[in-house]
């Protein structure tokens, strides 16, 4: 089954406001709410309340968005979380990098890597900071 976007899930167009996605998923979860459907389609429901986490938050949003924009590049390799490494940012801080074939990385935000360890998405689309190349990270 091919994955749907959150667009697709609450059926609003990717530009929509954030006051038409708030509307959408309301009229969604009326018809959805498995305390209101006797088919129960709670998989339906489930999806519909993962489209909202994210769309409703403008930073997630955004990320995600980014994300679908960078489907359409070409993947040289599908990695996991464990694949890469932790590099130091500062004192606080760490972020998660993977070599590129080139001289450059890939660089894992941390709001992305919250959005996998919290399976609001299963993968994330990275792209190298030196070349074209992108990477797919999953948990
Ligand atoms: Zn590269």
């Amino acid at each position: 089954m091919g994955m749907r976007t959150h667009y697709e899930i609450l059926e609003v167009t990717c530009s929509a406001t954030q006051e038409e996605i708030r509307r959408a998923f309301r009229k969604k979860l009326l018809c959805y709410h498995p305390d209101k459907t006797l088919s129960y389609e709670n998989n339906e429901f489930c999806e519909i309340q993962a489209a909202w986490n994210v769309l409703k938050n403008v930073e997630l949003r955004r990320s995600y968005n980014e994300s679908l924009h960078l489907k359409e590049a070409v993947i040289y390799e599908e990695i996991q979380v464990s694949d890469m490494e932790s590099v130091l940012v500062d004192e606080y801080s760490t972020s998660l990098t993977y070599k590129c074939r080139c001289s450059g990385e890939f660089q894992l935000e941390n709001l992305e890597s919250e959005l996998l360890q919290s399976g609001q998405v299963k993968n994330i689309v990275i792209s190298c900071n030196h070349c074209s190349s992108c990477i797919q990270v999953s948990l």
